[in-house]
């Protein structure tokens, strides 16, 4: 059965989509641990970020490391944190999230629910970066 990754990639489920290249996919998380928090995926189903060949993986921080600087230059923060957990979905995924502090990656903490104005506007800022 595809994953949810799978169906926002085939456009079955909407996504605030920030970057697309014919293997990668990013997207807004819908519930940020702060605004502009970003998932890259491959669109190839592989559960387990460490199971992509060496070139997938490689080809797949490359996409994010574009994803990233973009999300840097669009919004206010110090650094794009960078983290991967995968225990919720499972499709490979890296999250990328705007900090100015440690605690701005704290995913114990309660997620966020931004309005779809906001993540409309943060969508925007973001992909005008991206070449
Ligand atoms: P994890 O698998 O623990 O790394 O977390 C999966 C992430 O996917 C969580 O941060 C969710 O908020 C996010 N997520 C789940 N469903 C969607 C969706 N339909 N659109 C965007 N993000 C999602």
């Amino acid at each position: 059965m595809a994953t949810i990754f799978s169906k926002i990639v085939a456009g079955e489920i909407p996504s605030y989509k920030i970057a697309e290249d014919d293997k990668h996919y990013a997207f807004l998380d819908i519930n940020p641990v702060a605004p502009g928090h970003t998932l890259v995926i491959p669109k190839k189903e592989v559960s387990y970020l460490f199971d992509l060949s060496d070139e997938e993986y490689t080809a797949l921080q490359l996409f994010a490391k574009k994803v990233a600087l973009a999300m840097k230059k669009a919004l206010p923060c110090e650094r794009i944190g960078v983290t991967v957990i995968g225990l919720e979905v499972p499709h490979a995924h890296i999250h990328l999230v705007p900090i100015t502090t440690e605690g701005d990656m704290n995913f114990s903490k309660p997620k966020m629910t931004l309005d779809p104005t906001e993540m409309a506007e943060i969508k925007e800022k973001i992909t005008k970066y991206i070449n």
